[in-house]
C-alpha cells in the first residue's frame, strides 16, 4: 500500500506525542504521589511526636486501659488510627479496634525501625482495617530504654482520592496539549507534504511530455531550492528536447532525400525505419513492421545480416532487388541492438563497366585481324631485300608487334573478368613450372641466367584453374627475365597450413619504394622506354593480381634497387 509522505510525518508526530505524553503522565503522577506520601508522612511523624508526651508516662506506668481510652479519644478526634505497640511487639493501645484481640506486630517493617531507633514507615494493607495504609512510627523511649512504638496511621484511600481527582486534571490538561500538539503537527505535516506531493504531479506531467511545467515555491528551505532546481532542470531538458527534435527533423528530411535506400532493422529483422527512397526499391510504401525477408528475397542479405549480428561489424554485399544490383551496406548498432541497411543502386555502373569491358573486349578482337595482316604484309616485305625500306620496316614490325602484345592482353584480361568460375583441377605445380621454364629456356641461355626451382618431389597437388596458373607465372617468369641482366631467377614453393605459399624471385634491376604500391595497376610502367623496349604492356601485373584473386589468393611485392625483386603469392590449397 502507498503511504503519503503526510500520513507518514503526521503518524510520527502522532507516536511520538502520545508516548511522550504517557511518559510524561505516569512520571508527574508518581513524582506527585511521592510527594504526597512524603508530606503526609512529615506531618504524621510530627504528630506521632506530640502524641508521644501524652502517651508516654502512662506506658511508662503500665497503665494500659488508660492508656488505650485515651488513644482512642485521641484516634476519634484528630481522624487518625492510633497504635501503641509494646518492644516485643504485642499491642498495648489502638483507637480503632481492642488492643488484645489483635496479632503480634513484632514483624511489621515500621515497627522494626522504630525500635532501632529510627522513624519507621510502611505503606501496607491492613488485614486488622482491611484497607490500604500508611504507618509512621516512632520509639517511645525514656533516656536508652525503648518502652514502646507508637504508631499512627492513615486510610491511604484518602490520598488515593485526592489523586484521583489529580490525575483527571492532569489527563484533561494532557488531552489538550495533545489536542493542540497534533493539530500543530498536522499544519506542520501538510506544510512539508504539500511541496513534496507538487513536485510528484509535476514530475508525472513532465514524464509525460509536459514540460510547461513550473513549481511556485517561496519557501527558502531545502524543499524552496528543490522546486528551483527541478523548474531549471525542466527548462534544460524542454532546451534539449526541442534541440534534439530540431535535429531529428533535419535528419528525417535528410535521410528522406538521399537517394540510397536506408532501413532500420531491429535484431530479429523487423522493419523499424526506412526512407522512401528504400519503399521505391522495394516497391512498397507501407514497410513499417514488416520482415526485411517479405521484401527482399535475397540470401546473400539473408547471409550478412546474420554475419553482422554476430560480429558486431559493418560489411559490404552485392545484391539484386527488382532485377536491379544495389551494394548493401549493413551495421550493427550494438547499443540499441539494431541493425542499418544502406543500399546504394549500381545497376548503371555496373551496366556501363560491362559496355566498357565489352568494348574493349570487341576492340581488341577487331583489331587482332588487321594487326595480324599488317605484320604479315611486313614479313612479306621484309623479304624483298630493300636496304632502303628495311629500316622504316623494322619500325613498323616493331610497333606491330608492340601493338598485337597489348591487344593480346587486353583480351586475355577481357576473357578473365567475363568468366570469372575457376575451372578447377588437381595441379602439380612442379610439372606445371618445369612446363613453363622449357619456354624460356632458349632466353635464359642467351641471357646467361640461371633458373631454381626449389620445391619437395612429393609436393600434393593443389585445387587450382591450371591454364589460368600458367598465365600467372609466364607473366611472372617473363617479368623476371625482361628485368634480370644477370644472376637468375628462383621459385620457391612451400605449404603452409591448408595454403601453398609461392614466391617468384630475381636478381634484376628491382623496384623504388614509391611504384610498389602502383604496379599491379592496369597500363602501369615504372620506366616508359624499357617497358616498351622489353615489349611490355604494363597489364601483366595486373592479370597476374587478377588471377590470384579469382583463386581467393594473396599477392605481394617487394623489391630493393639494383637489388632484385620478390613476388608472393598464397594460394588456397
Ligand atoms: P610490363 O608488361 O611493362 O612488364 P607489368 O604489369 O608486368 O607490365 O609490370 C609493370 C611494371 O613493373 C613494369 O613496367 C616494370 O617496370 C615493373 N616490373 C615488373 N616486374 C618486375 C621485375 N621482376 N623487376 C623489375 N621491375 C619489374
Amino acid at each position: 500500500m502507498k503511504r503519503s509522505v503526510f500520513f507518514k510525518i503526521f503518524s510520527g508526530y502522532l507516536l511520538i506525542t502520545l508516548l511522550l505524553s504517557v511518559l510524561i503522565l505516569v512520571f508527574t503522577f508518581a513524582t506527585i504521589k511521592d510527594h504526597y506520601i512524603q508530606t503526609l508522612t512529615n506531618d504524621l511523624k510530627n504528630l506521632a511526636t506530640t502524641l508521644k508526651l501524652k502517651v508516654t508516662p502512662l506506658v511508662r506506668e503500665n497503665q494500659f486501659d488508660k492508656l488505650d481510652t485515651l488513644v482512642k479519644e485521641l484516634g476519634a478526634e484528630i481522624g487518625t488510627r492510633i497504635t501503641i505497640i509494646a518492644p516485643d511487639g504485642m499491642v498495648l493501645a489502638d483507637s480503632e479496634k481492642d488492643p488484645k484481640a489483635m496479632e503480634n506486630h513484632s514483624t511489621r517493617l515500621e515497627i522494626i525501625q522504630a525500635l532501632e531507633g529510627k522513624t519507621g514507615k510502611s505503606i501496607r494493607f491492613s488485614r486488622t482495617i482491611k484497607e490500604e495504609m500508611l504507618y509512621v512510627a516512632i520509639p517511645i523511649n525514656e533516656e536508652d530504654a525503648v518502652l514502646g512504638v507508637l504508631r499512627v496511621s492513615l486510610f491511604l484511600s484518602e490520598i488515593n482520592g485526592l489523586l484521583n481527582n489529580l490525575k483527571t486534571k492532569i489527563l484533561q490538561i494532557a488531552i489538550i496539549i495533545i489536542a493542540v500538539s497534533l493539530f500543530v503537527a498536522a499544519i506542520f505535516s501538510k506544510s512539508l507534504s504539500k511541496p513534496i506531493g507538487e513536485l510528484v504531479n509535476a514530475s508525472h506531467r513532465v514524464a509525460a511530455g509536459d514540460f510547461d511545467v513550473m513549481i511556485l515555491s517561496k519557501r527558502k528551505d531545502e524543499l524552496g531550492e528543490l522546486a528551483e532546481s527541478f523548474n531549471y532542470m525542466v527548462t534544460q531538458i524542454k532546451k534539449l528536447v526541442t534541440e534534439l527534435s530540431l535535429e531529428k527533423e533535419a535528419l528525417n528530411i535528410i535521410i528522406a532525400s538521399i537517394q540510397e535506400g536506408i532501413v532500420v532493422l531491429d535484431k530479429k529483422g523487423k522493419i523499424l525505419l526506412s526512407n522512401n527512397s528504400f519503399g521505391k526499391i522495394v516497391n512498397n510504401t507501407a514497410v513499417k513492421g514488416k520482415f526485411y525477408w517479405e521484401l527482399i528475397r535475397s540470401l546473400k542479405l539473408g547471409k550478412l545480416i546474420g554475419n553482422i549480428g554476430r560480429e558486431n561489424t559493418v560489411a559490404n554485399e552485392e545484391i539484386e532487388i527488382n532485377e536491379r544490383n544495389y551494394i548493401c551496406s549493413a551495421a550493427f548498432l550494438s547499443s540499441a541492438e539494431q541493425i542499418v541497411l544502406t543500399l546504394h543502386d549500381i545497376t548503371e555502373i555496373l551496366q556501363v563497366t560491362k559496355m566498357k569491358k565489352d568494348f574493349v573486349a570487341n576492340v581488341s578482337h577487331e583489331l587482332r585481324t588487321p594487326l595480324t595482316a599488317i605484320k604479315g604484309f611486313v614479313e612479306t616485305l621484309e623479304q624483298e631485300k630493300n636496304v632502303k625500306t628495311k629500316h622504316y620496316l623494322d619500325i613498323i614490325k616493331r610497333h606491330t608487334d608492340r601493338l598485337i602484345n597489348i591487344v593480346q592482353d587486353l583480351q586475355l584480361l577481357s576473357e578473365l573478368e567475363e568468366k570469372e568460375n575457376l575451372e578447377l583441377e588437381n595441379v602439380n605445380l612442379q610439372k606445371l613450372v618445369n612446363n613453363i621454364f622449357k619456354m624460356f629456356n632458349q632466353r635464359l641461355t642467351e641471357k646467361n641466367l640461371y633458373f631454381k626451382l626449389n620445391i619437395a618431389d612429393n609436393f600434393p597437388v593443389i585445387r587450382a584453374d591450371s591454364f589460368k596458373l600458367e598465365q600467372m607465372f609466364i607473366n611472372l617468369i617473363d617479368n623476371a627475365l625482361k628485368y634480370t641482366e644477370k644472376g637468375g631467377i628462383t621459385i620457391t614453393v612451400d605449404q603452409i597450413n591448408s595454403s601453398v605459399k609461392i614466391g617468384i624471385e630475381d636478381t634484376g634491376i628491382g623496384i623504388s619504394g614509391e611504384h610498389l604500391s602502383r604496379i599491379f595497376e592496369r597500363f602501369y610502367v615504372v620506366d616508359k622506354s624499357r617497358s616498351r623496349k622489353m615489349g611490355g604492356t604494363g597489364l601483366g601485373l595486373a592479370i597476374v593480381k587478377h588471377i590470384v584473386q579469382v583463386h581467393k589468393g594473396e599477392i605481394k611485392i617487394e623489391s630493393k634497387v639494383n637489388k632484385g625483386s620478390k613476388v608472393t603469392i598464397i594460394l588456397p590449397r
